[in-house]
């Protein structure tokens, strides 16, 4: 196995803080667990591989990452089975989105065995930290960032990467409002939009705090050029059921490669329901809801897995969604998408991974 050939020192806790945490009133971020796993880059190889009690990292101010932000993230989630055992959706994706990404900011990469070994042992040890209440969840946060201690701006010769959880409750919220946006971009053609880096989600900060304000709950983002093609909703790809076809961005170095967008196009043409994978103009879509051709639209991603918008503003006007159906593509998909994370549904897919 995984763990055998590398090396992790653990490190355990003689101060577990699992029971102070009120599992029926989880508040997401709120709860860190026990333990964190650490793996440092220096002199041109991942050394110091160790899971520890979870706690402060000292850093010297001049770190690269703080300045110049090289930093990537990615999210998971793990969850309990009826037998108690620890499952994760898909997480070797989440390992290669993890490396597309340090590619693309320049950062060293981080080996198969590492990143497996380093989530397996820590969730292991960690295991009685994922709720086993329906809906809820362990959130697993693996994240790397430049530390070299020089202000010049350069590739970092030197990396931390991390990987630590949190219990989450299930995600309840009203279907967002969505504002599709035309002035500010998440993302240009040959720019980092495809990769998972801090700085991505810096930059949609702002926008969306203006669209809140408007009272809207989220941004529905648009290409660079023309902010007419539809790309991707917070931390969500976008998909709509048109004319009982799927119908989503293709991703492309715009867009990033999600892994729940991923897995409902493969469960939908499982289904036999015709997807399109293609470029989407906001038009077609408003058009879609006008002519009542529209079923849904939809973000999906680890956070909700499905989130169906109540209502789509865009340039002044509120297009109001149809409410939807209990047997309908999106409330099947997302039952689906949770028995199979959960495993209550038999796993014809392969996808899940136990811990
Ligand atoms: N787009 C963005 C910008 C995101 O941050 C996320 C969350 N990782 C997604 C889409 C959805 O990806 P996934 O389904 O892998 O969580």
């Amino acid at each position: 196995m995984i763990a055998d050939t590398l090396q992790i020192e653990v490190q355990q806790t003689t101060q577990s803080r699992l029971q102070e945490v009120d599992f029926n009133n989880l508040v997401f971020g709120r709860n860190i667990s026990d333990h964190m796993f650490i793996a440092e880059y220096r002199d041109g190889q991942w050394q110091d591989a160790r899971v520890v009690p979870y706690g402060d990292l000292s850093l010297s101010p001049v770190t690269a990452a703080l300045h110049y932000g090289q930093a990537i993230f990615e999210g998971m989630k793990a969850y309990k089975n009826d037998e108690g055992e620890v499952l994760l959706f898909r997480p070797h994706d989440n390992w290669k989105r993890f490396n597309h990404s340090a590619q693309r900011m320049c950062m060293a990469e981080v080996p198969e065995e590492l990143f497996m070994g380093g989530l397996t042992e820590l969730l292991r040890l960690d295991a009685g930290w994922v709720p086993s209440q329906p809906g809820c969840s362990l959130y697993v946060r693996p994240y790397m960032f430049a530390t070299d201690p020089y202000l010049g701006v350069r590739p970092s010769e030197t990396y931390y990467f991390i990987i630590f959880t949190s219990p989450v409750g299930s995600y309840y919220s009203n279907p967002p409002k969505v504002k599709v946006e035309t002035e500010y971009i998440r993302a240009a053609e040959g720019g980092v939009g495809a990769a998972k880096c801090a700085g991505n989600y810096a930059a949609s900060l702002y926008p969306t705090k203006l669209a809140q304000q408007q009272g809207y709950d989220q941004l529905i983002w648009t290409d660079a050029k023309e902010h007419t093609f539809i790309e991707e909703s917070g931390t969500m790809n976008v998909m709509f059921v048109i004319d009982g076809k799927l119908v989503t961005p293709a991703v492309s170095n715009t867009i990033l490669d999600g892994i729940t967008r991923k897995s409902i196009v493969e469960i939908a043409r499982h289904w036999g329901m015709v997807v399109e994978e293609r470029k989407v103009n906001i038009t077609e879509v408003i058009d879609a809801i006008k002519e009542g051709r529209l079923e849904a639209a939809f973000g999906a991603g680890t956070a909700v897995v499905v989130s169906p918008f109540s209502v789509i503003g865009y340039q002044g006007e509120e297009y109001v969604l149809p409410q939807l159906e209990e047997n309908s593509f999106v409330a099947r998909v997302s039952r689906f998408l949770s028995d199979l994370r959960t495993g209550k549904e038999a796993d014809t897919f392969g996808w899940t991974y136990k811990v």
